[in-house]
């Protein structure tokens, strides 16, 4: 069986090791690095299958590193999940937009640590089924070609990670009508895993701002959810 390569990009050892130990037990390969420098270098080296990246680290930090990883040929398309801690929303947000496929708040059990890792490599490994031949959407000056996961608004192209586009695909799959945060998360990530409602909060930010005015077009419906205008 080829084992998937995971890339572990942690300053602190107690944390570090416990990830260590969880994946090698449950048949992953693993490499680590303590500092963005080595972490970016090893990425670069040994291009893994997956990134755990610690937003705080010493030196470069990690949305640095989740910036020129993306930029670099080799591991742009490597799937990258941050591990944060609470008070760093604003570089969740930051990091998404770099991005980032996914984030894990700590302090996180193995179980979620897991069950997030096999999620984002089932993704990367399964397209959507039925995705290439679904037809593209045109809301006004947006543009949504699904099964070539292509955003364009005002005529410039998006860059938007995974999930963004999974809740965008959502939102555009019936302009005009509200989801609810719920129905949200489950587009996200089905029955893998709880998601919270900030998460898609943090998401919908993400995607107005990358989106431009077209960002104007998603709708909060107070107490409800979201809505793409029609
Ligand atoms: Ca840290």
């Amino acid at each position: 069986m080829n084992k998937s390569l995971i890339l572990v990009i942690e300053d602190e050892e107690d944390i570090l090791a416990l990830i260590h130990y969880n994946l090698v037990k449950n048949g992953f390969r693993v490499e680590c690095a303590t500092s963005g420098e080595e972490g970016y270098k090893k990425a670069r080296d040994l291009r893994p299958d997956l990134v755990l990246l610690d937003l705080m680290l010493p030196g470069m930090d990690g949305t640095d590193v989740c910036r020129l990883l993306r930029q670099a040929p080799d591991t742009k398309e490597c799937p990258i999940i941050m591990l944060t801690a609470k008070s760093e929303e604003h570089d969740i947000v930051r990091g998404l937009d770099l991005g980032a496929d996914d984030y894990i708040p700590k302090p996180f059990s193995p179980q979620i640590l897991l069950a997030r890792v096999r999620a984002v490599l089932r993704r990367r490994d399964k397209p959507e089924a039925g995705a290439g031949h679904a037809e593209p959407i045109r809301v006004r000056d947006l543009y949504i070609h699904p099964g070539r996961n292509q955003v364009v608004a005002n005529d410039e192209a998006v860059e938007l990670t995974y999930t963004e586009f999974k809740v965008l695909m959502l939102l555009a799959s019936r302009p005009g009508w509200v989801f609810n945060r719920t129905q949200i998360v489950d587009a996200i990530h089905g029955e893998d895993y709880a998601v919270t409602d900030r998460a898609v909060d943090v998401q919908i930010v993400g995607l107005r701002k990358k989106l431009g005015s077209c960002g104007d077009y998603i709708e909060t419906v107070r107490g409800v959810g979201y809505r793409l205008k029609e």
